[in-house]
């Protein structure tokens, strides 16, 4: 399933006429970066009815607040942290201001009832079963039934068949995933080389998550940057990835990618990369097993 990455009511009307099966990632945070008070039950249940409505009953999966680290929101500010993106940002705000995740799943479940649509919901940065289980718990207490996190730690990468026994799906946020296995701050132009979302090491991680999720027969998507790249595309569907969502913009090549590989085909493009022993050469392995044709078509040798 192809899907779409947005951050507002406005981007939900926008990609509503795309060719897509809905919005993979609504980053919810977006709509408050500039507030400093934080947003009410009420207002944030009139947003989310509004992306619901605008998606017109698609599958819409709404991401709890992921604020700390880069992206910072005044309401749900912290005490000085030598190192945010390790420290209190995503899920983990729960222990610190744990009224904001409740009020917004309170506003989501508004929302889903007044648009008749029910929404997928996810947490960001979860590292552990216990804390997959504490989000499930909290958002099917407010009547939400398809309840998700995101793998973007190692950890959860690495134990994603017990995270997978506490939520109906997981979605991989490869943007995150790739920073804190590399070691590599995500805002760190002069590492890009490490932070490529080619590395076998964060390859590895994505397949050690499809395939817990193929185990577990639930869907495990990508909704981080490397599913806006066609090859990567074809790799991640290779994987075993069930849905990639991405700005809509990218849909129809890595669509085009797709379409023109067999899953036995992708499995082996994915193959090729796995077996690479460094960034450079797992993208150079990937596109030479790719179909000549879309290699060719869409300039990515
Ligand atoms: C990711 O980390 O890949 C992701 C999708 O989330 P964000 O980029 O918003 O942290
Ligand atoms: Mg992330």
């Amino acid at each position: 399933a192809l899907l779409a990455n947005i951050g507002s009511p406005d981007d939900a009307e926008r990609v509503a006429p795309a060719a897509v099966e809905g919005v993979g990632l609504f980053h919810t945070e977006v709509m408050f970066l500039d507030r400093t008070t934080a947003p009410t039950r009420e207002e944030q249940a009139r947003e989310y009815a509004r992306v619901l409505r605008a998606l017109g009953g698609r599958k819409v999966v709404v991401r709890t607040l992921d604020a700390g680290a880069d992206k910072p929101l005044a309401f749900a500010d912290q005490a000085e942290e030598e190192n945010p993106a390790l420290g209190v940002r995503g899920y983990r705000l729960v222990r610190t201001v744990p009224h904001l995740l409740d009020t917004q799943l309170a506003a989501l479940a508004d929302a889903a009832r007044e648009t008749g649509v029910e929404p997928w919901v996810m947490a960001p940065m979860v590292s552990t079963p216990a804390e997959a289980r504490d989000f499930a718990a909290a958002a099917r207490s407010h009547g939400l039934t398809t309840v998700g996190v995101m793998v973007e730690v190692p950890a959860a990468a690495l134990r994603a068949r017990a995270i997978l026994a506490e939520v109906d799906f997981v979605s991989m946020g490869t943007n995150d995933l790739a920073q804190y296995t590399m070691a590599t701050d995500r805002l760190c132009g002069a590492l890009g080389d490490l932070i490529d979302r080619w590395q076998p090491a964060v390859l590895d991680l994505v397949a050690a998550t499809a395939a817990a999720a193929g185990e577990a027969g639930k869907p495990a998507g990508v909704c981080g940057e490397s599913a806006a790249d066609p090859a990567m595309a074809v790799v991640l569907a290779g994987l075993g990835v069930t849905s990639l969502s991405m700005s809509a913009t990218a849909v129809p090549a890595v669509r085009f990618a797709l379409a023109a590989h067999t899953r036995e085909q992708a499995r082996a493009v994915a193959d090729a990369a796995l077996a690479a022993a460094d960034a450079t050469t797992a993208r150079v392995a990937a596109v030479a097993a790719m179909d000549a044709e879309v290699v060719a078509a869409l300039a990515l040798a």
